[in-house]
């Protein structure tokens, strides 16, 4: 889905511009919430997408799920890869940076390349899963979605040789079937409160940083990708070129910078 009038293929609506306030400590049990809510009532549980999607309710309901964390912290993660062209020089530019991050990893990509996914939680980083397939999964029936997200977990877990904890779906799109197969694999759903818009073949280094510092930064998740298996070719490269800018807006800011087990718990 490139070069369409919608916004990526990977992700749901953007984030609001405004900053919400940030919330206190963030547990587990938000997302179980949003779970229960779902088995609860037809209503909730076809609702559940619609809520995901909104940038600005999902952060004020449902903040753990939106990747609302420890304030004066941000939390920085990468969807779609392992990719044999853009990881490495992500990983280069983290490196140089003293950062770590979340990779939000397909499995179809990790058996592509496993050695990288290896790489990846060898340089501290973590594993987390994106799905198998970069399905939306509102097209899938339940079961379907199911095998997806079993499939990708012991794909990406093959790889890397790390469990992932994360799970964030392609598009940003939630389900009350994909939270329960969520929980029954021991994955906590996150999505991210910015985002670079960094699939975009327009897309440059100024701009993927201008639109993350448009979004809600401090305390919460932001969101970049580290292939370009969804995006404009070699658009990862803008990705590239933004972090050192980030850095020092962030820097600058006070901010610091790691994957979302230090932002989440
Ligand atoms: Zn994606």
């Amino acid at each position: 889905m490139r070069g369409a009038a919608v916004a990526h293929p990977s992700q749901a609506p953007a984030p609001a511009r405004a900053p919400a306030p940030l919330s206190g400590p963030v547990g587990a049990g938000r997302w179980r919430r949003v779970g229960l809510l779902a088995v609860g009532g037809a209503v909730v549980w076809h609702a559940a997408p619609a809520l995901a999607g909104v940038g600005p309710l999902r952060r004020r309901l449902l903040p753990g799920l939106a990747g609302v964390g420890r304030p004066g912290h941000v939390a920085l993660t990468f969807d779609d890869g392992p990719d044999l062209a853009a990881t490495p020089a992500i990983l280069e530019a983290l490196a140089r940076l003293g950062w770590r991050a979340t990779f939000f990893m397909l499995g179809e990509m990790a058996c592509r390349a496993p050695g990288l996914a290896a790489e990846v939680a060898a340089a501290g980083h973590e594993v987390a899963l994106h799905g198998d397939a970069h399905h939306n999964l509102l097209r899938r029936t339940p079961s379907q979605a199911g095998d997806d997200l079993r499939r990708g977990r012991a794909r990406v877990a093959a790889a890397s040789g790390r469990e992932p904890a994360w799970y964030r779906p392609p598009y940003g799109v939630l389900t009350g079937p994909v939270l329960l197969h969520a929980a029954r694999l021991g994955l906590r759903p996150v999505l991210w409160t910015a985002w670079g818009r960094d699939w975009r073949a327009a897309a440059t280094p100024a701009s993927v940083t201008a639109d993350v510092l448009g979004g809600m930064v401090a305390g919460g998740t932001v969101l970049l990708h580290d292939s370009d298996c969804t995006s404009a070719p070699g658009a990862w490269r803008s990705t590239v070129g933004a972090l050192p800018l980030l850095a020092e807006r962030l820097g600058r800011a006070g901010l610091r910078v790691g994957p979302l087990g230090e932002h989440l718990r």
